[in-house]
């Protein structure tokens, strides 16, 4: 008899008293956790099936069900804890790399729950949003340093070409092949309806989106997926993606079997075989390389789009970021250590790259000190988790930041860490025509433009409780935010002060 290892992480405990044999969990679970027993006219659950995605609690018409983490244990201690020595049975059976979805889940500090915002008292009094104009909108790209006149005294544009929002927030990359055709319309509708831009990662654009361009940034990545000159030139920016927050220095990988019909086309990549990005760009190995690619991309977009260089926080992150804003490219974007992802490495997600609040004060410092900052913008992303978070951000000297696992969760998603698997019970992280319709456009992009309209709202009433009333006016002030429980060394990086001083 084969010993089962594995114990499940989840049990589903079912109300028999409450349970009216309905069968809608059974039809829900894509997972196949429930059955029913025709003759005993009943249903039963298989635990280890399980990932906790809620979908069966959520539509069960009587409240009969309820998920809970498994009451069983393994002999652990603090070195060998019950997640370790699961890990380790699961690769001693397959053999193979673990593989993760979503973010970073591991207990580092998250610096942006140790930073307190600042509130006007007496002097320089609070502005009240509903009363007074607010300003939220702003603008992405290369600004001019000096302004230049002609012999008329007129102010001569020579801006270099902008992305205009309004309000400091985007939905990032996720590519269509990672998330479902439903889940980028909503993406796509969203962001014309709330006037910002959403991304459309490294699988290409399908052509039902094309009406969207105005609010769309394309993508080039290392494989170069669905690239050709017309869909650079339908977006309104164009995205190099260097790396990624989850996966730090490794390329991408969607099975074949998820290059299917219109993703396939899509992603001009042949049905059935795997799609994987390299880890490197083969063209690029110096900031010169990349200067290059940055100028064929202005080529053939006759310079009238702004170009984004996105890389992963990683240790040396500051002087990669001096590079790129030498390098023409008109915005930075930089990827924190928590960032989400449909699937990665479970080591290298877990392991690699740093918190996205000392690489973003360090970039900041570092691109003033050396008086480039004016060459580019900074978009920051990798768990973006609130308003209160975007306004420490842009404090701490963002322009913008790219939100993605809140914008899923917005749509439905439950957290349940399992887009890996191909089988998103909310229709988001699946391909599968039966679960992707579960996702309603409709009801996604109004879930989608609640939430920014919800959040600017909370940012103009955090500014005016500071006094500020424009977003320019806040980007990189400090003196808005204070340090709790955070050791000198941090205080430094992060360029704030200790509550209390
Ligand atoms: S959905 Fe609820 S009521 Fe229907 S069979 Fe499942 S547990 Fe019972
Ligand atoms: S995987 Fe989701 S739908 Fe299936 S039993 Fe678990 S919570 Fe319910
Ligand atoms: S997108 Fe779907 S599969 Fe991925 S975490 Fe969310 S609910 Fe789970």
């Amino acid at each position: 008899m084969a010993i089962n290892f594995l114990y499940p992480e989840y049990e589903i405990m079912r109300n028999y008293d409450r349970c009216i044999a309905c069968r809608a969990c059974e039809r829900q679970c894509a997972n196949g956790a429930h059955e029913f027993l025709a003759d005993k006219e009943n249903l039963i659950c298989d635990d280890s099936k399980c990932v906790n995605c809620h979908r069966c609690v959520s539509l069960c018409p009587t409240r009969a069900l309820k998920i809970i983490t498994s009451g069983n244990t393994y002999k652990n201690n603090m070195n060998w804890n019950g997640k370790t020595i699961n890990e380790i049975y699961r690769q001693a059976e397959s053999g193979g790399v673990l593989l993760s979805s979503m973010g970073n889940p591991e207990n580092y500090p998250v610096y942006f729950d140790k930073i307190l915002l600042n509130a006007s008292q007496v002097t320089n009094p609070s502005i009240d949003p509903l009363r007074e104009p607010m300003e939220t909108k702003v603008f992405l790209g290369a600004k001019p340093r000096d302004i230049e006149r002609d012999l008329a005294g007129r102010i001569v544009n020579n801006l270099p070409p902008q992305l205009f929002l309004s309000m400091p927030v985007m939905f990032s990359a996720m590519s269509y092949g990672s998330i479902s055709y439903n889940a980028h319309e909503s993406l796509a509708r969203a962001a014309e309806e709330t006037g910002i831009y959403y991304n459309t990662g490294e699988g290409g654009l399908h052509e039902d989106f094309y009406k969207f361009g105005g609010n769309t940034i394309v993508q080039v990545a290392s494989g170069r997926f669905g690239v050709h000159p017309e869909y650079l030139n339908s977006g309104a920016a164009i995205e190099i993606k260097m790396g990624q927050g989850a996966k730090p220095g490794i390329g991408g990988h969607l099975p074949g079997a998820k290059i299917v019909g219109d993703i396939s086309r899509t992603r001009m990549s042949p049905e059935g075989s795997d799609a994987i990005s390299p880890a490197p760009h083969h063209d690029i190995y110096s900031i010169e390389d990349l200067r290059q690619l940055v100028y064929s991309l202005k080529e053939a977009t006759e310079y009238k789009k702004p170009i984004i260089v996105k890389i992963a926080a990683v240790h040396n992150v500051t002087a990669i970021a001096s590079g790129i804003a030498r390098s023409g490219a008109d915005i930075i974007a930089i990827d924190g250590f928590r960032g989400g992802t449909g699937a990665a490495p479970t080591r290298i997600r877990d392991n690699v790259g740093i918190p996205i609040e000392l690489a973003l004060a360090g970039i900041d410092k570092r691109l003033r000190d050396e008086g480039i900052r004016d060459n580019v913008s900074v978009v920051i992303g990798g768990s973006i988790r609130s308003s209160a978070d975007i306004i420490k951000a842009i404090a701490l000297g963002a322009d913008c930041v790219y939100i993605a696992t809140a914008a899923l969760i917005a749509l439905g998603c439950h957290l349940c860490r399992s887009c890996h698997g191909g089988k998103c019970n909310w229709g988001i992280a699946t391909q599968a025509p039966e679960y992707v319709k579960r996702l309603n456009p409709d009801a996604g992009y109004k879930r989608l433009v609640n939430l920014m309209n919800a959040w600017r709202h909370e940012i103009k009433e955090m500014m005016g409780g500071m006094g500020i009333n424009s977003i320019e006016s806040l980007k990189g002030n400090r003196l808005m935010l204070r340090g709790v429980g955070l050791n000198e060394k941090e205080l430094e990086i992060l360029g704030i002060k200790h509550a209390g001083e």
